[in-house]
């Protein structure tokens, strides 16, 4: 058992609303998890709460290191800035449960003395026996309440604790998404909340953490529904108003199974590098679950305006990765210049491509965006700026690169040698020229030097790439290209 020993809180008199994402660090943060940490974030941000996030890591086989800075990593890039939780710290921490055992004993103990809980010694060995006798007698295996009514069992002595269901009446709660959801009280049983070790098991470490982090509102995935009217005898039994509840429908993928890897990527930190904008994704998740009018593009601001509990559906919602991309598109679309110029410019930096100064670099941002709908797209448009294509598409050469255009290239390279101003407005009237006189349809020349300077038949707009590129690269490449039409290259 570690930590000081904690005072018991007393209610809260603070008006401000406490809510938390409680994650456990058991893999990637994924999309769904990202979806409650929102809705938990715009509901604080709004109503000028208070954000925690907590790391439920009680399971130790499956909890790591690893994960943990994941789901951190994933938080930040989003900018689901928590005030209070890990890196933060805060007035009601340690914010990870394993440092928070000398905690759950002491609300297990309180719940002893009142009766609400009691020490139990039986073993696995007796509980298996038993639960193989209701297997064999087909009847559902309860816990038959071996020491519910015993006093005698010495607090040193190694011992679970369980908390004590009310026989008779029904529990229920108003849920802000779902509404009213009950269940009878019969059918609960008598379950563990502490181990031997004094790791509580979910149900009551998510409830002390509530009561002693005075969280007014919990926000979480509608799989923890079921276990929700046990939670609620539990703040009950502590003495704490019981906190208000909104559980969110699931995220389903196009099948209609409940989202995973075999829809494509679920974690948050695979959008990131596949070069989504964390607020496209934000934007994209807000939606899938919640609505405001008919309007799909949020900024977050507008988002923390209007967020509402009742906005949200009560049906799973289906995850649509094109439409994702198509929200990320609109996203991209309204940054400034010299906001995609920031992050393309750090993409091109991990690749080891120098784009020289920051206007061509925004210059570069805002040609390519247009066919872009992720930052990874618009940087796999723009390598050939950076590294000569290898070689060029093999279909493209034998209908644009014949040798009949080649002549009309090596003209068009000659006169564009000292064309000015080496952009559209130079470029164009020498291109024109060329068409006119050779009889020929701009779609022919085009695509031979876009061929030529970009291995590729799809790009932006020559003239574009041409000014970009420079005079001397786009030479050399355009002669290249020649060359390979007269089957000489
Ligand atoms: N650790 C739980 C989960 O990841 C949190 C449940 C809760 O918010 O109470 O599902």
């Amino acid at each position: 058992m570690g930590g000081a020993p904690h005072p018991l809180r007393p209610l809260s008199s603070n008006p401000r609303p406490r809510v938390r994402f409680a994650p456990s660090p058991t893999g990637y943060l994924h999309i769904g998890g990202a979806r409650t940490a929102l809705f938990n974030w715009l509901f604080a941000r709004r109503t000028g709460g208070v954000f925690i996030l907590r790391i439920e890591d009680t399971d130790a086989e499956r909890s790591t290191q690893a994960s943990l800075q994941a789901i951190l990593d994933s938080m930040h890039w989003l900018g689901l800035e928590w005030d209070e939780g890990p890196e933060v710290g805060g007035p009601h921490g340690p914010y990870t449960q394993t440092e928070r055992k000398a905690i759950y004993r002491q609300y297990a103990e309180k719940l002893i003395s009142s009766g609400a809980a009691y020490r139990c010694v039986c073993t696995k060995e007796q509980l298996d026996q038993q639960r193989k006798a209701a297997e064999a007698a087909k009847r559902p295996f309860r816990y038959p309440g071996t020491c519910r009514e015993r006093k005698d069992i010495p607090v040193d002595v190694p011992h679970v604790v369980r908390f004590r269901m009310p026989a008779t009446g029904e529990t229920g709660f108003d849920d802000l998404v779902k509404g009213r959801i009950k269940v009878r009280n019969e059918e609960l049983q008598d379950e563990i909340i502490l181990r031997f070790d004094n790791l509580p098991l979910y149900n009551f470490g998510a409830v002390v953490d509530d009561v002693s982090m005075e969280i007014t509102l919990v926000a979480r995935g509608d799989d923890h529904v079921i276990n929700t009217p046990r939670q609620v005898l539990m703040y009950q039994a502590l003495g704490y108003p019981v906190p208000q509840f909104a559980h969110l429908p699931m995220i389903l993928g196009a099948d209609k199974t409940r989202l995973s890897k075999r829809h494509g990527a679920v974690s948050v930190l695979q959008y990131r590098d596949e070069g989504y904008e964390p607020q496209a994704l934000l934007n994209y998740l807000a939606r899938l679950g919640w609505s405001s009018g008919d309007q799909e593009i949020f900024t977050i601001a507008e988002l923390i305006e209007k967020f509402d509990w009742s906005g949200c559906g009560h049906t799973a919602g289906v995850f649509n990765p094109t439409k994702l991309l198509w929200v990320n598109a609109e996203h991209m679309k309204r940054l400034t210049p010299a906001e995609l110029a920031a992050r393309v410019g750090a993409r091109f930096a991990a690749r080891g491509w120098n784009a020289g100064s920051q206007q061509r670099l925004e210059r570069i941002a805002v040609v390519f965006r247009e066919r872009a709908q992720t930052l990874q797209e618009l940087e796999g448009a723009a390598k050939f700026l950076f590294e000569r294509p290898a070689a060029l598409d093999a279909a493209g050469v034998t209908k644009f690169l014949t040798p009949a255009i080649a002549p009309v290239l090596e003209e068009l390279i000659a006169a564009i040698a000292t064309a000015e101003p080496f952009s559209e407005a130079g470029l164009k009237p020498v291109f024109e020229a060329m068409l006119a006189k050779h009889n020929l349809k701009m779609v022919a020349l085009a695509q031979a030097c876009r061929l030529s300077i970009t291995g590729g038949t799809v790009s932006p707009p020559i003239y574009d790439v041409m000014e970009i590129l420079g005079r001397e690269e786009s030479l050399a490449r355009l002669r290249h290209g020649a060359g390979t039409a007269r089957g000489t290259a």
